[in-house]
């Protein structure tokens, strides 16, 4: 039997049921998913009401797992390949940023045809942000499926489908950090610690982690944090500056629009905000166009997941965390059944721990 995390309409509870799949078409790959992360833009589909998304859907979007089956024409990978399930996979050829040389900015993913049934029903199934991945298969563009090393757990590969590549890419790739700069990290959980990574593998000087939870800073400092700010012990951006005069980066990695406010006012003259993660729409910025942006000559940007060439940046991190170089282990809190997600995602409006990851057998 094939399971599958279903959130079949509007205000249900997402439940494991019985899924079919069809055979993978043209350039297409079934995927035998092995661990998936429970990350929070799950939550975020099932709050939004689905985010735009036609119901049924299929949930979970931080998979990798074990290539079982290749349509025509698939030629990068083959059965046995361990691979990470990708959501991002630009188009190449036919967006706007493809078509100006800059795929990071692709707005045109490649996805695969809707495969992937209800049992019960026959009804088909929507996969969230093109993956599916809370499922024991998954049928996949074979630009979603990136090759990474076997050496790697699953359960460590599957964070670089999303929160931590998200993190590490926003500094690596979307705003890149150089050599010796120094950092304001905003929010230290699970992509706040990835960002962490990313701007240690990037050479960062000075690091700075700011949250208010003390374990959450603690963390942050053993995964290369040089310096922690609790944001309860009074304002951050006064913390911060007296310890830097101002940053050259600053991300923002909660959901709150202070997050950005305050990465702003971090920022050393001509510095970055950088705004990362799913924000909820809600009361404006209340910055000075004079006194935060354009005297100090802050720029602000937005990524989405890190801006990865998942081809090229997934298998990078992969081997870097088998090198050494960053520290994947720490990111897996605790590994639970598919049984569990629905739950596990009632969970992540208190989170405990860093990242939850559901390993299916
Ligand atoms: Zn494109
Ligand atoms: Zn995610």
């Amino acid at each position: 039997m094939t399971r599958g995390v279903v959130y079949a309409e509007p205000g249900a509870r997402p439940a494991v049921e019985e899924i079919t799949l069809d055979p993978p078409g043209k350039q297409e790959v079934q995927v035998r998913v092995e661990a998936c992360g429970v990350c929070h833009t799950d939550l975020h589909v099932i709050e939004a009401n689905g985010w735009g998304m036609p119901f049924p859907i299929l949930l979970g979007h931080e998979g990798a797992g074990v290539v079982e089956e290749v349509g025509e024409g698939v030629t990068g990978v083959a059965p046995g390949d361990r691979v990470v399930i990708a959501w991002r996979a630009p188009c190449g050829d036919s967006c706007r940023a493809c078509k100006r040389g800059d795929p990071r900015r692709c707005s045109n993913n490649l996805r695969a045809r809707r495969r992937v049934h209800r049992a019960s029903n026959g009804d088909l199934l929507t996969p969230v942000l093109r993956c599916g991945a809370y499922a024991d298969r998954a049928i996949v563009h074979e630009a979603c499926a990136v090759k990474v090393p076997d050496a790697l757990p699953a359960e460590q590969a599957c964070l670089l489908a999303c929160g931590f590549s998200t993190g590490a890419g926003a500094a690596l790739w979307a705003t890149p950090v150089r050599d010796g700069c120094s950092v304001a990290v905003i929010g230290c959980g699970g992509v706040g610690l990835a960002v962490i990574q990313g701007a240690r593998l990037a050479g960062a000087a000075q690091i700075i982690a700011v949250d208010v939870v003390p374990e959450k800073l603690e963390l942050a400092h053993g995964l290369g944090a040089t310096h922690v700010v609790d944001a309860s012990g009074g304002d951050s951006v006064t913390q911060v500056r007296a310890l830097t005069d101002g940053v050259d980066y600053a991300f923002s990695a909660i959901t709150s629009p202070s997050g950005l406010v305050d990465a702003i006012r971090m920022c050393a003259y001509a510095g970055t905000a950088t705004l990362v993660g799913v924000p909820p729409s809600g009361p404006p910025l209340d910055i000075d166009l004079d006194r935060d942006l354009f005297g100090p000559k802050v720029s602000i940007a937005v990524t989405h997941g890190g801006d990865t060439i998942p081809q090229e940046d997934f298998p990078f991190l992969a081997q870097a965390a088998l090198d050494g170089k960053l520290d994947l282990d720490r990111f897996v809190t605790r590994t639970i059944a598919l049984e569990d997600v629905p739950q596990a995602l009632d969970d992540l409006h208190t989170p405990t721990g860093v990242r939850t990851v559901a390993v299916l057998e």
